[in-house]
């Protein structure tokens, strides 16, 4: 018996390691064994089979993959009793002829054929994953992909939504095969589709889908040529920071046997509605520009199938760069708007506003650039820029005000999850001099609520170190306020949506004086944004609102020209060049 356990071990363990090319991960082979040996106490030979049968489905409930022979049984050391499953169980002497016996024999013959069904069952799932999937990488493979397409279609149709199919082909695999051989290929397309998985799955500040999102599908078409699907995206404009994405994964050096390799790797596109409305039709269109992106010179090339959709994304990517540039250069300007103390007067200090001084288009306000600074992570660097020259600046107006100025930068959701933010903006502090209860960050609620994780760590963090946390756009977000206990947050700035119409609707002064009296109830500030006339500032007064800032008082301005306010508007209850008199 020992001798043949040895024996029944090799072969369990020979099947079990298998041949890699035969037997994928989707496709697993294992065999379990049962063994019986010859004792005084056998006298016939079925009672020797049926023993080492009893002890295969032992081993078989014991798991499988596995090794049990009969004395486990007899001396209890596993479960033999699963005479359900067993055909040929030892049943008591019930040899005689009896109509019981055929009727047992019927029910085991019945429970065997149940139990063959449920293998065929999980047979056939196993072979319906072996051709739908593909074994090297474990990916989707055309058909099933083909099906999400359509799915995403249907969901798309339905929400007015957009839709992308992506071919990705790698370029240097044929160089690999023929210079490495084809374990470098393979492996190259597994580390591949890793790496995308991994890009495309990346959740963080930016979101690139739309809320209810159907996400990214990946799949594998054929040798060299990825399928990617995008239900749900958030906009056209999203494709493109994603297709970086990926192209930033592929990026790095690829590591097999201690060669280091690299490949290059170009896309072909097809979006629904603009290409088509089947998945046929957009993977032959994603296909079709691949093979276009393939002909162009150059790594990364990323071609549409429509026009318009190229010279979208190729505008993206040329402000992308200038951006870039612009960064080097420093060719960013701060402006400054004051903000107002409306109990005293005086400026209180200022809201930094960025303005990107372009070598050919002039001064562009941030909505020309924010969004695609955002999206390809150079806010962090121009975040800096702003932070730094502002800071400097207080230093500069400091000597024209007598008041303790503050002044407030704003955040994008990006920086938030700079790991070193904390850092890097007490850094800048220290170097500019600045106190840190003199910076307040503002933040939106949108922003804040879609980053609670990763935002919670980093604000505490901050307000902790002293800085002022302020919610930007106020009112405009997010239903909840319960926020407000769970966050560190010392100001509202009330949206000027509100304040534009204060004065004339009703509505719009009920929800102002609410915002200011629940402020004024959990010891925050507040900051009326956008007020223009003197209308709305009376009214912001009546309602004891504490700080405004808007065009009436000033639009923000170059630094040097926020000296001049600040001189001639610094001192409280000396206001020249507003009535400010006149406000009660
Ligand atoms: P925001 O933070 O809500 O800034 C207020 C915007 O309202 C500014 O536009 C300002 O010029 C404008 N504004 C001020 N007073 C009035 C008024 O009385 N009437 C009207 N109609 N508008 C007024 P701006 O400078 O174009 O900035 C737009 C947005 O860009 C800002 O909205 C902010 O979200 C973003 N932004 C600006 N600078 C930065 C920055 O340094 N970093 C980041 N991440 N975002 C910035
Ligand atoms: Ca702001
Ligand atoms: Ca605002």
């Amino acid at each position: 018996l020992a001798e043949a356990k040895v024996i029944a071990e090799r072969v369990r363990a020979a099947v079990r390691a298998g041949d890699p090319r035969r037997f994928t991960a989707s496709l697993r082979v294992t065999a379990s064994f049962g063994l019986a040996a010859l004792d005084d106490s056998i006298e016939e030979h079925t009672t020797l089979v049926n023993r080492a049968d009893k002890a295969l489905y032992a081993a078989k409930a014991g798991g499988r993959d596995r090794v049990y022979d009969w004395s486990m049984i007899e001396r209890g050391l596993v479960q033999g009793s699963i005479s359900t499953l067993d055909p040929h169980a030892e049943t008591q002497p019930r040899r005689d002829e009896s109509a019981e016996a055929g009727e047992a024999g019927n029910d085991s013959v019945h429970h065997r054929i149940r139990e063959l069904e449920r293998i065929a069952e999980e047979k056939a799932q196993q072979l319906d994953h072996y051709f739908a999937y593909d074994s090297l990488t474990n990916l989707p493979m055309r058909q099933l992909f083909a099906d999400r397409v359509d799915q995403a279609l249907l969901t798309a149709e339905r929400r007015d939504s957009v839709v992308a199919v992506l071919s990705l082909g790698i370029e240097d695999l044929a160089r690999i095969n023929a210079t490495l051989g084809h374990e470098y290929v393979e492996e190259m397309l597994r580390e591949t589709a890793r790496r995308l998985s991994g890009a495309l799955r990346t959740t963080d500040s930016v979101s690139l889908f739309s809320e209810d999102d159907e996400g990214a599908h990946l799949s594998r078409l054929n040798d060299g040529e990825f399928g990617v699907l995008l239900g749900g995206i958030r906009d056209r404009e999203s494709i493109t920071w994603i297709v970086k994405r990926m192209f930033d994964a592929l990026q790095e050096p690829f590591f097999v046997n201690q060669h280091s390799l690299n490949i290059s790797s170009s896309v072909g596109i097809a979006v629904y509605p603009n290409d088509g409305n089947d998945a046929a039709t957009l993977m032959r269109k994603a296909s079709v520009s691949l093979y276009y992106a393939d002909q162009q010179p150059g790594h990364n090339v990323v071609e549409y199938y429509s026009d318009d959709m190229n010279r979208m994304s190729r505008e993206q990517l040329h402000i992308e760069s200038e951006l870039l540039e612009a960064i080097d250069n420093e060719d960013f300007l701060v402006y400054f708007q004051p903000q107002i103390d409306l109990a005293t007067k005086a400026v209180s200090g200022f809201e930094a506003l960025v303005r990107w001084n372009h070598p050919t288009r002039g001064v562009l306000p941030p909505i020309e650039f924010i969004d695609i600074a955002e999206q390809s992570r150079l806010i962090n660097a121009i975040g800096e820029l702003v932070l730094r020259e502002s800071c400097t600046r207080l230093r500069e107006f400091d000597q024209h005000s007598s008041q303790r100025l503050t002044i407030a930068v704003n955040v994008s959701p990006v920086q938030l999850s700079q790991p070193n933010l904390v850092e890097r903006t007490l850094k800048i502090l220290e170097e500019t001099g600045v106190e840190p209860d003199r910076l307040e960050l503002e933040l939106t609620e949108t922003c804040l609520m879609e980053n609670l994780d990763t935002a919670l760590d980093s604000l505490s963090q901050l307000h902790d170190a002293g800085i002022r946390i302020s919610i930007d756009d106020f009112g405009t977000g997010y239903s909840a306020l319960s926020y407000l206990r769970t966050l560190p947050v010392d100001t509202l700035k009330v949206d000027r949506a509100f304040v534009a119409d204060i004065d004339t609707s009703s509505d719009d002064h009920a929800i102002i004086s609410a915002i200011v009296s629940m402020a004024s109830a959990l010891g925050l500030d507040v900051v009326a944004e956008g007020v223009e006339t003197q209308e709305q500032l009376k009214a912001l007064v009546s309602m004891d609102c504490g700080l405004a800032q808007g065009y009436y008082f000033s639009r923000p301005v170059p630094a040097e020209e926020a000296v001049a306010y600040l001189q001639e508007n610094a001192e409280p209850e000396q206001p020249t060049t507003m009535q400010l008199a006149s406000w009660k």
